[in-house]
C-alpha cells in the first residue's frame, strides 16, 4: 500500500493506494467506526464488512436526498455514535457525497473517510471535499466543502463494476486530460477500457495520475474561486441533460463536453473537437443527443455558475488547456440550438 498526504487549506487528507479494508485497522479504531454503504455493494461484499458496524442505504442517486440523511442521522443516534465516531463511506459518488455530508453536520462535524468502489468515485467524486445532496431536479444544491480525513483505494472492488460505470469513470478521466493533461489524452487515445481492465498496473497508474491531477487543482483553489472551476468542463449542460433525461452522469457529461468542444471552435479557435469526440466515442460514451433546448435552458438559468445574464463556461484553447469564458445566456442559447440542430 502506498501512502501520500495531501494538505489542503484547513486540513489534510491521507491517500492510501492499492490497499484493502483490512488496512483500516491501522487507520481507525474498529469500535468507533461506522461504515456507510449501499445495498448493491453490501450484497456483493458482505464478507468484507463482517467485522464492521455497517449502515446500509438503498442504491441510486434518487436516495441522495435530505430524507436519507435524516434517516442516517436517526440510525447513528440509535447506534450511540458520538463526536469520536468515524464514518467511512464505501461506494460510488452517491455514497461518498452523502457520507461526507452527514459526517459534516452530525454533531457539527465528525471525522470521515472514503473507500471509493467505482472508477468515477476513485478519480473524481471522493476527492475535493464537496459533500452534498440533491434537491428536486437540482444536483448537489445543498452541501458543504470539507475534506475527508483519508481515502483508501481497494482496486478489487472494480472486478464487479458494470460496464456503464467504467464508461462513467472514463468520462471524468477524459475531462481531466482535456482540461489539463495533453500527455494523458494521448495515452487514452492509444488505449481502451478493455486494455485498462486487463492491465491492472496501468489502471493503477491511470487512477493515481487522475487523483493527483484533481487534488492539485483542488489544493490550489479549494473554495472554487478560480482554476477549480475548470473541473466543470462539460458539466453545465451535462447536469441539465442528466436531470431532464435521466442519463447517467458520465454519459451526460460526455455530451456536455462534445458541445463545449464545438462552442470552443467558435469562441476560442479550438481545433480539436473532432479528436475529443473520437476519444469519447472510443470509450463508449455518447457525443450527440436530441434534446429540448427550451427545457434545458430553463434549468441552465438556475445553475450555480450563472451570474446575472451571463454564464461562466469552461472551454478549451487546445487539448490539455482549458479556459473560462463569460458567455451571455442569449448567445449560449443560440449556439447550443444551432449545434443541436446541425448534428
Ligand atoms: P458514481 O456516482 O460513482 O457513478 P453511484 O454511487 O451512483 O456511483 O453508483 C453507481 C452504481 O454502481 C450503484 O448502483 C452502486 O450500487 C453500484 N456500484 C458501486 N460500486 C460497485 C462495485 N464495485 N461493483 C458493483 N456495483 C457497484
Ligand atoms: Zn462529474
Amino acid at each position: 500500500m502506498r501512502h501520500i498526504r495531501y494538505t489542503f487549506s484547513h486540513s489534510s487528507t491521507d491517500y492510501y493506494f492499492a490497499g484493502g479494508i483490512s488496512n483500516l485497522k491501522d487507520i481507525v479504531d474498529l469500535q468507533k467506526t461506522i461504515f456507510i454503504t449501499d445495498e448493491n455493494i453490501f450484497n456483493c461484499y458482505q464478507k468484507k464488512f463482517s467485522n464492521w458496524d455497517t449502515l446500509v442505504i438503498p442504491s441510486g442517486e434518487q436516495y441522495k436526498v435530505q430524507a436519507t440523511a435524516d434517516r442516517m442521522i436517526a440510525q447513528l443516534l440509535e447506534k450511540k455514535a458520538d463526536r469520536k465516531t468515524t464514518l467511512i463511506g464505501i461506494g460510488g459518488g452517491v455514497i461518498t457525497d452523502i457520507t461526507g455530508y452527514v459526517a459534516s453536520i452530525f454533531m457539527r462535524g465528525i471525522r470521515f473517510g472514503f473507500i471509493p468502489t467505482t472508477l468515477l468515485a476513485m478519480v473524481d467524486a471522493s476527492i475535493g471535499g464537496k459533500n452534498g445532496i440533491d434537491v428536486g431536479v437540482f444536483k448537489n444544491m445543498v452541501g458543504i466543502i470539507r475534506q475527508p480525513s483519508f481515502i483508501l483505494h481497494d482496486l478489487t472492488f472494480l472486478n464487479t463494476l458494470p460496464v456503464l460505470e467504467w464508461q462513467n469513470g472514463f468520462a471524468e478521466i477524459i475531462k481531466h486530460a482535456s482540461i489539463k493533461d495533453a500527455v494523458l489524452f494521448k495515452q487514452l487515445e492509444e488505449s481502451s477500457i478493455k486494455k485498462y481492465q486487463v492491465r491492472k498496473k496501468s489502471l493503477g497508474e491511470l487512477i493515481e495520475r487522475n487523483v493527483m491531477l484533481k487534488s492539485k487543482l483542488v489544493k490550489l483553489d479549494e473554495f472554487e474561486t478560480g482554476d477549480r472551476k475548470l473541473l466543470n468542463f462539460g458539466h453545465t449542460l451535462g447536469h441539465a441533460l442528466e436531470n431532464l433525461y435521466k442519463l447517467s452522469h458520465g454519459h451526460a457529461v460526455s455530451i456536455g463536453m462534445s458541445v463545449a468542444g464545438l462552442i470552443s471552435e467558435q469562441r476560442t479557435g479550438f481545433k480539436d473537437s473532432g479528436r475529443l469526440i473520437a476519444l469519447l466515442d472510443k470509450y463508449g460514451l455518447p457525443t450527440a443527443f436530441e434534446f429540448d433546448s427550451k427545457k434545458v435552458f430553463e434549468i441552465l438559468k438556475m445553475d450555480k455558475k450563472k451570474a446575472g445574464n451571463s454564464m461562466q463556461y469552461v472551454l478549451l484553447n487546445k487539448i490539455g488547456k482549458a479556459v473560462i469564458k463569460e458567455i451571455p445566456i442569449d448567445n449560449l442559447e443560440k449556439w447550443i440550438e444551432s449545434i443541436a440542430s446541425a448534428r
